[in-house]
């Protein structure tokens, strides 16, 4: 599967959308269609008409572009079935289980409530890559707006249990905001300060801060490497 991130709403809230592509089949989607203008370049750049959206959540910074790429692509948009009400156009309700395939990749639907409730994670087990939305980012995680601590707990712990090498592409550029915390929580460990290194150089060229391997996220995200919902509340500030 080819994976193309693209920056959206720059500068403000620095969205990742993302363009995948089943090169078996050339059938391809839009992940969180966050600002149509970057997305439609950038599937003219590879001459591709996107046969599906997929959403994460409901949030607009995630679904803003759906209806008007709906129609210019004629997609499909596929998103949580308990959040069809809120997620503009939906035409496939899908629920944690269950198997999406796009072309001959599959993913797995892993519900994530805490965020909101009724978002999803997207993981393409057999091409090592999981969206994370608005639940996992670089060195940090999604404010708590519709569920609760121990929601999120419970939707960390499903990530924590994927394997290591498993990429993560998650749905905003928040890695320099994480960094503080990672390093006050850690005391300037050193994996987190070589993890923040790596980001610098990309984010300098103009390229995202990852992916990383879960391996590294488990390891110099704090919220992730927390061992109880105890140590996640304190480093959270609860
Ligand atoms: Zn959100
Ligand atoms: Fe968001």
């Amino acid at each position: 599967m080819k994976i193309t991130p693209i920056l959206c709403r720059a500068g403000t809230m620095d969205n990742y959308s993302y363009l995948i592509t089943d090169e078996q089949s050339g059938i391809s989607a839009i992940i969180d269609p966050s600002e149509s203008a970057p997305i439609i370049e950038t599937c003219r750049q590879q001459n591709i008409q996107p046969e599906y959206i997929l959403n994460t959540h409901h949030h607009f910074d995630h679904t803003d572009s759906n209806l008007e790429l709906k129609s210019l692509f004629h997609a499909r948009i596929v998103g949580h079935a308990a959040d069809a009400a809120r997620i503009p156009g939906i035409d496939i309700g899908i629920k944690e289980g269950e198997t999406f395939n796009l072309g001959e990749t599959p993913a797995q639907i892993i519900s994530t409530n805490g965020h909101t409730i009724g978002h999803i994670l997207w993981y393409f087990a057999k091409d090592k890559a999981l969206f994370t939305g608005d639940v996992l980012f670089n060195l940090c995680i999604g404010g708590i707006f519709e569920g609760t601590i121990e929601q999120m707990w419970a939707s960390l712990q499903k990530i924590k249990a994927l394997p290591d090498n498993v990429m993560f592409y998650p749905g905003h550029e928040y890695t320099l905001y994480g960094a503080r915390d990672a390093l006050r929580i850690s005391n300037n460990a050193p994996e987190v300060i070589k993890y923040l290194e790596l980001a610098q150089n990309n984010l300098k060229k103009g390229l995202p801060a990852g992916p990383y391997c879960l391996k590294d996220e488990k390891q110099c995200n704090p919220y992730l490497s927390a061992q109880s919902l105890v140590e996640l509340e304190q480093r959270l500030g609860y």
